[in-house]
């Protein structure tokens, strides 16, 4: 099968038909949560992605604090005044989709799959190979897909001398997977790796493949409907910088 893997798309509905449109026909989606936040485009988002056919779809910290499941207060200043206007403008069969998806790790072939990590569904970001290391106990398939860092990064561990690795990964460049791996598709509507460009991924689950991918994106259309909603100048800013 040959499956989408994308998370992090906070309600940037351009980066997002940018991605759907870049990768082509694709047998099943895997969404690893956070479609809310930062951006102008709640709506829009959570629409397509309840358009999306054999698609699983996790919940991120923003989306299960805009279902209210987790206090505003946890997020800063400018994350949270996004979330208050979200809260606000998302309909109400888009609240009753998010409500009905949980952050929850699942697995799907053999893959297990969170926002978060393993161990801390919702709010631990994976980091550095230490943070990886102390994760690699915490799931029993062969490679984890993780969201939340908003980098596009892969994570090996070496089980012979447990020894955790960072792979060095290019954009575009398909990788044989080896197990045990963590792996993060990056972010589709906010990256944060310098790269201002959309991130994803595209996982093959027979020939055990995983392509990260890049596509640009009309990022001064999205800056602009995010200063016309009055969300804080940051999130537009930081969407052409990659940070
Ligand atoms: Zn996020």
């Amino acid at each position: 099968m040959r499956i989408l893997v994308i998370s992090d798309i906070h309600a940037n509905y351009t980066a997002l038909e940018a991605v759907l449109k870049d990768a082509g026909e694709v047998d099943e989606t895997w969404c690893l949560g956070d479609m809310v936040g930062y951006g102008p485009d709640p709506n829009a988002v959570v629409e397509e992605i309840r358009e999306i056919k054999n698609l699983t779809c996790l919940l991120g910290n923003h989306d299960v604090a805009v279902i209210g499941k987790i206090p505003f207060e946890a997020f800063n200043g400018d994350a949270r005044r996004t979330l208050e206007y979200h809260e606000r403008v998302l309909t109400a069969s888009n609240m009753d989709f998010l409500r009905s998806l949980t952050s929850n790790l699942k697995v799907r072939e053999d893959a297990s799959l969170v926002h978060g990590s393993p161990r801390d569904s919702v709010w631990e970001y994976i980091l550095n190979t230490l943070s990886a290391r102390l994760n690699f106990d915490h799931f029993t398939t062969p490679w984890c897909l993780v969201g939340h860092s908003h980098l596009q990064c892969m994570f090996h561990l070496d089980e012979q001398n447990d020894r955790v690795s960072l792979k060095p990964i290019r954009a575009g460049e398909r990788i044989q997977l080896q197990p045990r791996l963590i792996m993060n598709p990056g972010s589709v509507g906010q990256p944060r790796d310098r790269d201002p460009r959309s991130a994803y991924a595209i996982y093959d689950s027979e020939s055990k493949t995983w392509e990260p991918r890049r596509v640009e994106y009309n990022i001064a259309e999205v800056q602009r409907r995010i200063r016309e909603a009055g969300l804080p100048e940051k999130h537009a800013v930081r969407i052409a910088e990659g940070w």
